[in-house]
């Protein structure tokens, strides 16, 4: 195999099929390709014996099966996996593995790092480094999957979401393709239901994911009004929420999705107050709409408090007794620093001027903007 040879990894049926035919083989050949790489987590073409040897051996010269190096894997303590994988440039990237009773979620990164910016996140406070294409987004998937099949526990990934480092609507064409490998029947074969894409609120590209991908939206609101979240969510400045709740709307409507999942992390005397939950209430009551509240997950010189459980389910409760479906999600991996938000990597950040105006070099804030 030569180094300059492409990589098959992420690609969907429709460009496999142009790429065999153009290398004289039948359009069915990406259907049997497909099914080595993904329901057998096979890298070798050679071990893929449907083939015929010939078209083996034009495969192992000119195309390959990459996957993202592994630089370490961590284990927490409640069965939560954390990977940090080669971005280049000794950065790293990182993909986390939640077990539940019923399910296994893998939690994937879209970008090295995130140029957001937004005032809570580990990662946003990393800068941005580049997007990630849709080999290195998919490979954390096969890769991720082969590791649990070896430990041999019976631990699967049943959802993927896309909550890792980087914002995925920033990257918006490589996302898609992944996503297009993950719901096809000769990829992951995931229901559209089994597959969520996470943003900060990008308006026109939630309106162009309709179109396209039609996967489970989670939308990061974190604030109830403009001022707040203007100062946590940056992107707020461009696309406030007058803005961004009719697009979620729009978003259900067209895509036949029950209802969009608003994330609120849950930071102590900035957006945790009763009458802040009486205006999230106002604005998502009787709508397609509900809540996960996260606990904020620490990380150094962040700046912000965890709210206090009590605090946490009195908010709840104002929300359920508006009738929005609210449930605080459980912090998992954190001994690893594999929470949300949490993930930092290894970021050379190259992002000249975030939104806000900020220089760099200058993120860390240290104080609670209260
Ligand atoms: N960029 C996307 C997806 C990645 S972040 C987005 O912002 O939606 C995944 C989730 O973790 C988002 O809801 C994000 O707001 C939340 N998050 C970020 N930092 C956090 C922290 N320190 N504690 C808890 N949740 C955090
Ligand atoms: Fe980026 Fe999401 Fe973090 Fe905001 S919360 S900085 S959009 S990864």
């Amino acid at each position: 195999m030569s180094q300059g040879a492409i990589n098959l990894v992420g690609k969907s049926r429709g460009e496999l099929e142009r790429l065999f035919v153009g290398m004289g083989e039948k359009p069915f050949r990406a259907r049997q390709v497909m099914r080595w790489l993904y329901s057998h987590a096979e890298l070798d073409p050679h071990a893929m014996t449907d083939l015929s040897v010939a078209f083996r051996e034009r495969l192992s010269e000119s195309a390959r099966f990459a996957l993202p190096t592994v630089m370490e894997r961590q284990e927490a303590s409640d069965g939560v996996w954390k990977w940090q994988l080669a971005a280049g440039g000794n950065q790293a990237i990182e993909t986390v593995f939640i077990p539940e009773a019923s399910r296994g979620t893998l939690c994937i990164s879209s970008q090295v790092g995130c140029a957001l910016d937004c005032s809570f996140c580990a990662t946003g406070r990393q800068g941005f480094n580049r997007n990630l294409d849709a080999a290195e987004i998919i490979g954390q998937v096969v890769l991720a999957g082969r590791e649990l099949a070896e430990a041999g526990e019976g631990k699967t990934v049943t959802n993927v979401v896309f909550m890792g480092m980087g914002e995925p609507l920033a990257n918006f064409r490589p996302v898609a393709e992944a996503v297009d490998v993950l719901t096809d029947d000769l990829g992951f074969g995931l229901s559209r239901r089994r597959v969520t894409v996470s943003t900060s609120g990008l308006v026109p590209q939630i309106r162009r994911l309709a179109e396209s991908a039609r996967v489970a939206l989670a939308v990061s609101l974190h604030a109830p009004d403009d001022e707040l979240r203007n100062e946590l969510v940056p992107i707020n400045r461009r696309h406030p929420i007058a803005e961004l709740l009719p697009a979620c709307w729009d978003y259900v409507e067209r895509t036949n999705t029950r209802d969009v999942t608003f994330e609120y992390v849950m930071l102590a005397g900035v957006n945790d107050s009763l009458v802040q939950a009486r205006q999230l209430a106002r604005l998502l009551r009787n709508r397609p709409a509900k809540v996960n509240l996260i606990p904020f997950n620490p990380f150094p010189d962040s700046g912000y408090e965890r709210s206090t459980s009590a605090q946490v389910d009195d908010f709840r409760d104002v929300l359920m007794s508006a009738g929005i479906m609210t449930i605080t999600r459980k912090t998992r991996g954190d001994d690893i620093a594999a929470a949300c938000g949490q993930l930092a990597g290894r970021v050379n950040n190259l992002v000249s001027a975030p939104l806000g105006g900020k220089s760099v070099g200058n993120k860390s804030r240290g104080v609670s903007p209260s």
